[in-house]
């Protein structure tokens, strides 16, 4: 059996008058107006419990899309018991079975799907037609492709045997069940986490975050078209420290897939450290958190593509990317072009309702984000050390909509040079063109380590910076913005408060989901 090679889903381009345009526009439409009601989804059962949450899209929010079902505590644990009985024939199913239900769900995706997931993406979480399609529909059919090429990858791997010896390695899942955990801003990430670690025989719990129920439910649909057996997936929503606080007390707890905040990662690592004791096997803990992701420039740098970088990778997805640039490092001398130019470009972008195709820029997800980011706004208004260079209003009344803002500030340290804001708003600092060396410690000097992106034009400088910056991003771009990572070419993840580092999409990531068991054989 050999399984396909992977190749990335080509982006489509919902140019006007394509038919791709006129079914996503008309899927967005339908699904707008039809009230969804989404259930828990355990073992065989969609349950409705009557405990309900509505869901709003962030750029309307007045809008009513319907609500979604709450767990109680027992349904957590029916979770728990039916995905430990779906476990007994999933774990034992040959490879290449598990791999052609989710191959299917690639395809399905891909098809069928693709519009109905797309505006699902675009309505509940606001995102523009381009940024649904390259997250939703694409990364998610290249994540479940490429997992199952590494996957392939990874049973071929086999040790040597010799003369009576005869040695193999079976790639058992985990004993027991993991946890995942996924948030709001990629549709894709969020049916990532629990289908990679089923692919490799493992069953899943899975709680989305509360803001991306809507295209959650699309995904289940496509997972249960796919055929993905009763048990496997489970999908709960509800209170979330009481769905961990029941999930990590069951001894079957085996392992946790993540992408979220780093307080809530490190609260759910210290929960686990708490409950060791019951656990039949040291869980696994894999987890993406928070950036505070970089572009800095040398004096040698081209001043247009800095300057693309800071529009793009700090505004696409309204900057709501752990990749996004949100601290940059310029020198003097190339400021007043730079600025000419991101000015321009903010100013080009047009905000609102992703219905609009024109639209490039939308809502941020909800109020809270909204809140943080309109007061961090502010405080750079009045502060002496900052001030806006472009943008700075935001507004409420009918969705959460912050205009992209650049924030300049005279000191390296400033709080929105320090702190996570995830949303629209970056923050430059300027540097004497002599005191390169200096910035890069600046740069350094920072708890996240995701994404940073360094320009230069001369390439011992590229060079020197790559190397004092190795431990300041996982994922490291020499003259490119840090954002846009590819599956299949730019494995995604980083360390220090930014994650394990297990990079989603690779086989590094797809091992920490089996427990290899040597067989030594001697005949
Ligand atoms: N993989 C995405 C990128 O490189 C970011 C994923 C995230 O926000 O977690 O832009």
């Amino acid at each position: 059996f050999h399984v396909p090679v992977a190749t990335n889903e080509p982006v489509k381009s919902y140019a006007p008058g394509t038919p791709e345009r006129e079914e996503v526009l008309n899927t967005y439409k339908e699904l707008y107006n039809t009230k969804m009601e989404v259930p828990l989804y355990i073992g065989s059962e969609e349950i409705k419990t009557g405990d309900t949450a509505t869901m709003h899209p962030p750029h309307d929010h007045k809008h009513d899309l319907g609500v979604y079902h709450k767990a109680s505590k027992n349904h957590v644990e029916k979770a728990i018991e039916e995905s430990l009985k779906a476990r007994e024939k999933w774990a034992d199913l040959e490879w290449e079975q598990r791999a052609a239900v989710f191959l299917k769900a690639a395809d399905l995706i891909a098809g069928p799907y693709r519009a109905r997931i797309n505006a699902a993406t675009m309505i509940g979480q606001s995102k523009n037609i381009y940024q649904a399609e390259i997250d939703s529909a694409c990364e998610l059919c290249d994540f479940l492709r490429f997992n199952v090429e590494y996957m392939s990858q990874i049973y071929d791997e086999q040790p040597e045997s010799s003369e009576g010896n005869w040695n193999r390695v079976e790639y058992r899942p985990l004993e027991g069940f993991v946890y995942a955990v996924t948030p709001f801003n990629f549709t894709a990430i969020a049916g990532n986490l629990p289908s990679s670690a089923a692919l490799m025989g493992n069953v899943a719990i899975w709680k989305p975050s509360d803001s991306q129920v809507f295209s959650a439910q699309v995904i289940m649909e496509v997972f249960k078209e796919a055929g993905v057996p009763d048990g496997v997936i489970n999908m709960v929503m509800g209170d979330p420290q009481m769905i961990t606080d029941v999930i990590l007390d069951s001894p079957d707890f085996a392992g946790i897939h993540y992408t979220g905040s780093t307080t809530v990662f490190k609260n759910i690592w210290a929960e686990i450290g708490n409950n060791i004791h019951k656990y039949k096997s040291y869980p696994r803990i894999v987890g993406e958190t928070g950036g505070k992701d970089f572009i800095v420039a040398h004096p040698t740098a081209n001043p247009k593509q800095v300057a693309t970088a800071i529009s793009r990778g700090a505004f696409e997805f309204q900057g709501q990317k752990c990749s996004a640039a949100s601290r940059v490092y310029l020198p003097k001398s190339l400021w007043a072009e730079i600025k000419d130019f991101v000015v321009e470009d903010v100013k080009s972008f047009k905000m609102g309702s992703p219905e609009d195709m024109s639209n490039f820029i939308t809502a941020v997800i909800h109020e809270g984000s909204f809140d943080k980011l309109a007061k961090y706004i502010d405080q750079a208004k009045n502060d002496e050390e900052s001030e806006i260079i472009v943008g700075g209003n935001y507004d409420k009344s009918e969705g959460y909509f912050v205009e992209p803002t650049v924030i300049l500030t005279t000191n390296p340290l400033y709080e929105t040079m320090c702190t996570e804001l995830f949303g629209p708003v970056v923050t430059i600092y300027l540097y004497e063109d002599d005191k390169w060396d200096e910035t890069l410690q600046l740069v350094d000097d920072n708890v996240y380590g995701l994404t940073g992106a360094i320009f230069s034009g001369d390439r011992y400088e590229a060079a020197k910076a790559t190397k004092e910056l190795q431990n300041s991003a996982g994922n490291f771009y020499i003259n490119d913005k840090p954002t846009g990572a590819v599956v299949g070419q730019q494995p995604f993840g980083g360390a220090r408060a930014s994650g394990t580092n297990d990079k989603a999409g690779s086989k590094l990531n797809l091992l920490r989901w089996v427990s290899p068991r040597l067989i030594k054989e001697t005949f």
